[in-house]
């Protein structure tokens, strides 16, 4: 019984590791599938309300763009979390006393500057950034690429949703600005429970909401990591203060990118080999902190 409670319990935490993943497939595939249907249908304008009917290739190129994006997204993340970041596998070489290498007495090796230990994926990672808890994976030297351009494609998607969405938001408040509506933006989830909203208008109002909070949110974490990737730092070395592996910008692009950074981020189907080996780092700088 206690064997059988032991293992239900860990296959309920690994479920629950997995969730942020289920949810973010979700409210991407929800949006892209919202956004087709406004691009489609012109909803939720009827039709007589459309000043203008949108032609067929215009429609085609909408979707297109969509579907591109849409595309990035998932092969990126896949890509992400398929690329391990870990040492696993990894020969560290035998310098293991050089400047900045420590000793992981959890994975009994030493390791190289910028690796540190996950105390999640329960490893040490090459440069390690820091673990997405979006993605239940740490940010490291080999798949750091594929998060930055999912973040860079999520975040123009959401942009792009928000841009579409902007008429359900009309819509909604073209009847004026009343309770009913306002109540309707704010927490949709309590009109739809409590009757007040056909589960239509519930949908558009959702997802319009996801599409503002969801664009918020990525913007953060997107500029935040534009701004590391240009200064050529990982978020630990940001939190410590220090900045010792500086190249200059078009060196750390290459370095965090590979060497097709210009235009790598185009699509993740094009090769782009990383620069180094993610074990050594030329010090361009102060190891200490800055003051
Ligand atoms: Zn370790
Ligand atoms: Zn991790």
């Amino acid at each position: 019984m206690t064997g059988l409670g032991s293992r239900l319990f860990y296959k309920v935490g690994k479920l629950c590791e997995q969730l942020p993943v289920f949810l973010n497939t979700f409210l991407v595939f929800s949006i892209t599938g919202e956004v087709s249907y406004l691009v489609l249908v012109g909803a939720p304008l009827k039709a007589e309300q459309q000043k203008t009917a949108w032609s067929s290739w215009w429609k085609a190129l909408h979707l297109l763009g969509q579907y591109y994006m849409l595309g990035n997204i998932c092969w990126n993340a896949f890509l992400f979390l398929k690329v391990s970041p870990s040492i696993k596998g990894v020969f560290l070489g035998g310098n293991g006393l050089g400047q900045g290498w420590r000793y992981c007495y959890t994975c009994e090796t030493h390791t190289p500057p910028r690796c540190s230990h996950c105390y999640d994926c329960k490893v040490c990672v090459l440069r390690r950034d820091h673990h997405c808890v979006f993605f239940g994976q740490c940010v490291g030297f080999r798949n750091y690429r594929y998060f930055v351009c999912c973040l860079l494609f999520m975040w123009l998607g959401l942009l792009y949703a928000m841009v579409m969405n902007a008429e359900v938001f009309i819509v909604i408040l073209k009847e004026g600005v009343t309770l009913h509506s306002i109540l309707l933006l704010l927490i949709p989830w309590i009109m739809l429970v409590s009757g007040q909203v056909s589960a239509r208008a519930f949908t558009f109002a959702f997802i319009a909401d996801t599409c503002v909070v969801g664009f918020l949110l990525v913007s953060a974490f997107f500029f935040f990591h534009l701004f590391l990737l240009f200064r050529g730092q990982t978020t630990r070395e940001w939190y410590s203060s220090r900045r010792p592996y500086n190249l200059g910008l078009v060196n750390n692009l290459r370095h965090m990118l590979g060497l097709r950074w210009y235009i790598c981020w185009l699509s993740p189907l094009i090769p782009s080999p990383l620069v180094g080996d993610g074990i050594n780092f030329q010090v361009t700088g102060s190891l200490e902190p800055c003051q």
